[in-house]
């Protein structure tokens, strides 16, 4: 009961182990650094889900195990759903120097137009040509500030709708359960059981 996630990020490993293993206790999930390396394509698409489809085919065609892949990022409203897939490469720097751009960027804009969007898509191939996606949002606000030390990339930045804190302030835990990225692995999580039972 095989299944690989085209991910190198150990968080998010862990969190596809906690939604799968309940329903398939004897599942293994392999990342990319337990399979034997292959040429990884750029994420070139411009959509979450053409980039988690691109990754998603490549893992299954270098190991014949069902493969998972994901792609996300922030959407901000004033910045037109920018910056989108470019998340990971606003500032060319890093998180930190992201953050500092976005913060930059909609400096002037009031408290009511700060609203933004993670979005995160999945997708699952499997051996003999299925293929599936799945999606997931978290909706919410960047704040004026950076607040909290937990989480990656833009969480510092974000509080979610329903939320006084900013994502980097809530559990794993607490955040698994309204995050874009929990919402699209549980939605996926069905057709991952179907296909390891065929
Ligand atoms: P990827 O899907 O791993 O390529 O992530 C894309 C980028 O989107 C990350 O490097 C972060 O900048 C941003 N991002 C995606 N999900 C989150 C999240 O849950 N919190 C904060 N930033 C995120």
């Amino acid at each position: 009961m095989r299944v690989v996630l085209a991910s190198r990020n150990a968080k998010k490993l862990a969190e596809l182990r906690r939604i799968l293993a309940p329903q398939i206790p004897d599942i293994e999930v392999l990342g990319l650094d337990d399979v034997e390396s292959f040429d990884e394509p750029a994420e070139t698409e411009p959509t979450f889900e053409g980039n988690a489809l691109i990754k998603a085919r490549a893992c299954l065609e270098a190991t014949g195990l069902p493969s998972l892949a994901d792609d996300s990022g922030l959407c901000v409203d004033a910045l037109n759903g920018m910056p989108g897939v470019l998340s990971a490469r606003w500032s060319g720097d890093g998180d930190q120097a992201n953050n500092d751009l976005l913060l930059l960027q909609i400096g002037d804009v009031p408290d009511e137009r700060r609203t933004a969007q993670f979005r995160c898509a999945v997708a699952l191939c499997v051996p003999g040509g299925g293929e599936f996606i799945e999606q997931g949002e978290m909706k919410g606000r960047i704040l004026r500030g950076t607040q909290g030390d937990g989480g990656f990339g833009y969480d510092p930045l974000f509080a979610a709708d329903g939320h006084d804190v900013s994502t980097a302030e809530l559990t794993p835990q607490e955040k698994d359960l309204i995050s874009h990225r929990g919402k699209a692995l549980r939605a996926i999580a069905p057709h991952v059981i179907e296909a390891l039972r065929n």
